[in-house]
């Protein structure tokens, strides 16, 4: 080995740490910590962050990755240490161009536009939020302008979640994605609607976790390295490849809201668990894309968990553990938790409608930060789009542009369109799966999913960041990303479900 590479290795596990410790604060925070913690912690995470910023654009690192260079060039392709090196040199160059000043702006801007969030959601008032997102709006577009020489403003912000993507790709694939979607949206709309009601019992948390967990563990979900944990806003975290855990939140009123984000949460997380050993330390030891993750976690949640052969072997299960379903038939359960239906919540919403979702707020940070749109009009614009998108009223902003978290306690731009392409993915990867292993949906049927994790592990998981997410999706399924499998899946699972068919002229072009 290059003796540099030891060095560059030794200080990357030091940035890696400083940011496992961070996070490890973070999950610290949003489970155990009592609301007398938050300005400490908030300090003490202000600190790490501004160590670690130090750390990463060390002017030994860009000593060392020159020196590097020609080192570089001779390696494999596809080998751990050119990986390394490109991804070192991805987060260095992003990392230098930002000042410090900027970080640090933006950091304590987040918290305070995040804390006030929380009073301003509940109470449904927009209005106190205005010169927060402002400010916000101000700092992504500072943000993005370190960056010269992007076709959007959008851009820089987008490549840091889903890198090599850019608004106008994002924007033409939606409007393909959009265009499919809606003779399926309108053709369900004129059927009966699902009954949903059985879904709606007071199940005691001890029995709704226990069968979660009975699912995870046979996902392969790995509790020597992880846990799962109450909170608010379901998330998983790691401090280490060896510690990866899972949130959720159990409902009273609604059995299928732990259940499914656990599914969903494990996904993310077995990807994380399913990254190769020796990366640890390493900037290779994390998802490769926002999309690429929102892919894994998807793809257990709905492509599996969603899915008829799944509950032939797990509705017995359920049925024993949660006495309120022993009456509930399989055919109504299944049909409840796939029930596709117009609603004002993203995080709700069905597999169908979810895309719109995401479409509409993708549609609105490119808006606000090209100018087209501003922070103040955004309510309305907002209301205005349920309203055409779904022919759905907004009572309450509290339920429109305060929804999701995302705005206010991070950047605008780039924090949406990885849901969507996750959905795109996960449908691709799956079929992709299924080509090399027909045996996963009777594994499936069977509550065993040895074939499939395998697959994923060899094709995405192992990988960490060493490759793109173009670079994943083209060598696991052979072709670049596509639509086309997602609406297969679609039309293959819905049509059947509500009775609908799919026009000629779409299918004959699949
Ligand atoms: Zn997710």
């Amino acid at each position: 080995m290059h003796p540099r590479m030891t060095e560059l290795k030794a200080r990357l596990r030091d940035t890696y740490d400083l940011d496992m410790t961070a996070s490890l604060l973070q999950w610290d925070q949003t489970t155990y910590m009592p609301p007398g913690g938050a300005e400490a912690r908030g300090r003490q995470l202000a600190l790490l962050g501004r160590l670690a910023h130090e750390s990463r654009t060390h002017a030994d690192i860009g000593r060392w990755l020159e020196e590097l260079r020609e080192h570089e060039r001779e390696l494999p392709y596809d080998s751990d240490d050119a990986g390394l090196l490109r991804v070192t040199r991805r987060s260095f160059e992003r990392a230098t161009r930002v000042p410090l000043d900027l970080v640090s702006e933006f950091q304590h801007h987040a918290s305070a536009s995040y804390q006030a969030w929380t009073e301003a959601r509940p109470a449904g008032d927009f209005a106190r939020m205005v010169p927060m997102l402002e400010r916000t709006l101000d700092l992504s577009r500072r943000w993005a302008q370190c960056f010269p020489g992007y076709e959007s403003i959008a851009d820089p912000l987008i490549d840091a979640q889903d890198f090599g993507m850019k608004a106008s790709t994002v924007r033409t694939l939606f409007a393909d994605l959009r265009a499919a979607l809606v003779p399926l949206v309108r053709a369900i709309g004129d059927r009966p609607r699902h009954e949903t009601s059985c879904l709606r019992q007071a199940v005691p948390e001890v029995a709704q976790q226990r069968f979660a967990v009975d699912v995870i563990r046979r996902f392969g979900y790995d509790f020597e390295r992880g846990r799962l944990d109450r909170t608010h806003h379901p998330f998983m975290t790691k401090f280490s490849l060896g510690d990866v855990r899972i949130t959720t939140k159990y409902r009273l009123d609604d059995v299928s809201f732990a259940l499914f984000s656990t599914l969903h949460e494990a996904g993310h997380a077995l990807y994380e668990q399913g990254i190769a050993a020796e990366y640890e330390g390493t900037p290779l030891a994390h998802g490769t894309s926002a999309g690429v993750h929102e892919s894994q976690s998807r793809l257990w949640e709905n492509l599996v968990g969603r899915s008829r052969g799944f509950w032939g072997f797990f509705y017995p299960r359920l049925q024993a553990e949660m006495p309120g379903f022993r009456d509930v038939p399989l055919d109504t359960f299944y049909r409840a938790i796939n029930s596709v239906q117009p609603s004002l919540i993203r995080i709700e919403a069905d597999e169908v409608t979810y895309n719109l979702h995401v479409m509409l707020r993708f549609d609105f940070e490119l808006d606000l930060l090209e100018g087209r749109l501003a922070v103040r009009d955004l309510a309305e614009a907002w209301r205005a789009r349920i309203r055409s998108d779904f022919g759905l009223e907004v009572p309450n902003d509290r339920d429109g542009a305060l929804q999701d978290v995302h705005w206010f306690g991070a950047n605008i731009g780039g924090v949406f369109q990885g849901y969507t392409l996750g959905n795109i993915m996960s449908a691709q990867l799956f079929e992709a799966a299924g080509r090399h292993h027909p045996g996963i949906p009777d594994e499936m049927g069977q509550g065993e999913f040895g074939q499939l994790r395998g697959w994923l592990r060899e094709n995405v998981h192992r990988h960490g960041s060493k490759f793109t997410a173009s670079e994943i999706i083209e060598r696991a399924t052979g072709g670049p990303l596509s639509i086309e499998p997602y609406m297969r899946y679609l039309w293959g699972k819905y049509g059947p479900l509500y009775g609908v068919r799919e026009p000629e002229a779409a299918s004959a072009t699949r």
